[in-house]
């Protein structure tokens, strides 16, 4: 097992352990990729989608929300391009009878060939020394090079196949490129075939009138066919931005990564209708402003890149991921597409409706362009989750595992501990629970030695512990401790609002962007 593997399996393990995020009906021997968030997960995803919300809605006076509903007309999914086009190609392993994307067995080629050239980075940086400069390496090393060169030929070559349909050559990409199983090293591959990832339903009561329907797989649909109706009641003018949370539905192929690919998801999009003709002006503007609001989180600048298109779907002219750092390497967190007026037309066509804005400044009709933003709200959770789960080596020769969630997300802000569980101390820590309720979600825990407690509250990522004593009943003063850096100050009551209000305030943060 490599070391990505085993902190990926720590990270999942831990996520189960102090009540993150469960198997889907764990008592059945589970779904396959469905998971069901528990009692802290529900917290620190709600937390994430609120941090999203303020940032997009309400810091932006253009952009307003809606939560339209997963079932839709499935006209509105011939109009989208779904139908026809929704698809992933599939390829089986014929030993294994295990089934693969083919496009992820040959970026996972290439992923690998990024983790050698980050090998050589760090054997480099080791000879060097300070000296090491790591831009001038990456751009001249000839070993780092021939990667490069090799990791970007294979998918331009997959970019363009995949847009021509060229299935037959994906496959012969995989068997030139000597790709294995991954499960069992087997070579054993059938043909390369396309596979739609929506789910299909039922609406109606007998069979004969009951009506095809699909589970939504996005959420940026609700918005197209909403546009002028929020446009017109909201008076908006354009450009301006309609936003929405929802879940979303892929009957995804692969699903062997935990909460990052799931077949029924949620996802955080926001559509951004634009004048023709200043699609690339929004594109750069979009990419400055969700790497920001990532950036504010303050979960390392390294841990992010960009990732542009080759192959564009077919509603977009332009495209980019954010990607993270996920345990299993670099993966898409964010997708920002220039979507042309593509949806727009189409839901007019097939409709028959038009859906034009009125721009008083011109004096005519057009259809808006569209520049969206596209998160998946579990992706992000794990990308916070994984990121902040450390193993750290104290001074002592012990150890202790601390969750780091920035503490703008932490599902519980502050847990009070009274030091025994005598002489009036938990009476005092639970007036200061009934405190600072009303602004914060706070814990109160007496069990165990406060030791043992600080070390739970730490894995379970609780940015303070607040302990009473025995001074607490002549001074007023409690202990605040700090779960980062450890440190102990001793504060007055009255003062522990505007402590923690100060380190979790969803203002401090957004104001770093
Ligand atoms: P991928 O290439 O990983 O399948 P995608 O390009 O199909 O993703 P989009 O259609 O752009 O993804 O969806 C927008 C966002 O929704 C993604 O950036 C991702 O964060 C999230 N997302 C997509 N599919 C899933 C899934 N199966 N499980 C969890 N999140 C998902």
């Amino acid at each position: 097992m490599t070391n990505q593997d085993d902190q990926f399996k720590k990270v999942i393990s831990h996520a189960k352990e102090y009540g993150y995020v469960f198997q889907s009906s764990e008592i059945y021997d589970g779904l396959s990729a469905v998971y069901d968030y528990a009692q802290n997960g529900v917290e620190l995803k709600k937390n994430i989608r609120d941090y999203w919300w303020k940032a997009m809605v309400q810091m932006h006076d253009n952009i307003v929300g809606i939560d339209a509903a997963i079932f839709m007309h499935p006209t509105t999914w011939k109009a989208s391009g779904h139908v026809d086009a929704f698809n992933d190609p599939l390829i089986d392993n014929k030993d294994s009878k295990k089934r693969y994307r083919a496009d992820v067995l040959v970026e996972d080629y290439v992923g690998k060939l990024d983790a050698k050239i980050e090998k050589e980075v760090k054997k480099a940086e080791k000879r060097f020394g300070d000296a090491f400069d790591k831009d001038q390496f990456l751009a001249t090393n000839p070993r780092v090079l021939k990667y490069k060169e090799e990791g970007e030929a294979i998918l331009k070559r997959l970019g363009k196949s995949l847009e021509n349909e060229n299935l037959a050559d994906v496959k012969a990409l995989i068997e030139e490129l000597d790709i294995a199983d991954p499960l069992t090293g087997s070579k054993n591959w059938t043909d390369v075939k396309q596979f739609n990832l929506m789910f299909g339903t039922k609406l109606g009561a007998s069979a004969d009138s009951a009506m095809d329907l699909y589970l939504r797989p996005e959420t940026a649909q609700g918005i197209f066919v909403n546009f002028l109706n929020v446009q017109k009641t909201g008076r908006m003018k354009i450009p301006f931005g309609i936003a929405q949370t929802g879940k979303a539905f892929r009957n995804e192929i692969v699903a062997r990564q935990f909460i990052f690919r799931m077949r029924e998801f949620e996802q955080m999009e926001m559509q951004f209708f634009i004048k023709p003709g200043t699609q690339q002006e929004w594109f750069d503007y979009w990419k400055e402003t969700r790497y920001k609001w990532h950036q504010s989180l303050g979960m390392g600048a390294d841990n992010y890149r960009f990732h542009d298109h080759e192959k564009l779907a077919h509603y977009a002219d332009a495209a980019t991921d954010i990607e993270f750092k996920f345990p299993f390497g670099f993966k898409e967190l964010e997708g920002i597409h220039s979507r042309t007026d593509f949806d727009l037309k189409q839901h007019e066509e097939f409709s028959g409706k038009k859906l034009q804005y009125f721009d008083h400044e011109e004096n005519r009709s057009y259809v808006p362009y569209v520049l969206e933003t596209s998160i998946g709200l579990d992706r992000m959770f794990l990308a916070v989750f994984s990121n902040s789960l450390v193993e750290e080596e104290l001074e002592n020769n012990t150890t202790r595992t601390v969750l780091k969630i920035p503490a703008v997300l932490a599902p519980t802000k502050a847990a009070v501990l009274p030091l025994v569980k005598k002489d009036g101390l938990p009476d005092i820590a639970k007036k200061i629970v009934d405190d600072l309720k009303w602004d914060f979600n706070v814990d109160y825990d007496e069990k165990d030695a406060v030791g043992r407690r600080y070390r739970r509250q730490d894995a379970v990522g609780t940015p303070f512990c607040i302990t009473v004593d025995h001074d607490t009943l002549d001074d007023n003063t409690v202990t605040i401790r700090h779960r980062d850096s450890m440190e102990q100050k001793r504060v007055k009551i009255s003062a522990l609002r505007d402590i923690i209000k100060k380190e979790v305030d969803v203002k401090e943060w957004l104001m770093k962007m």
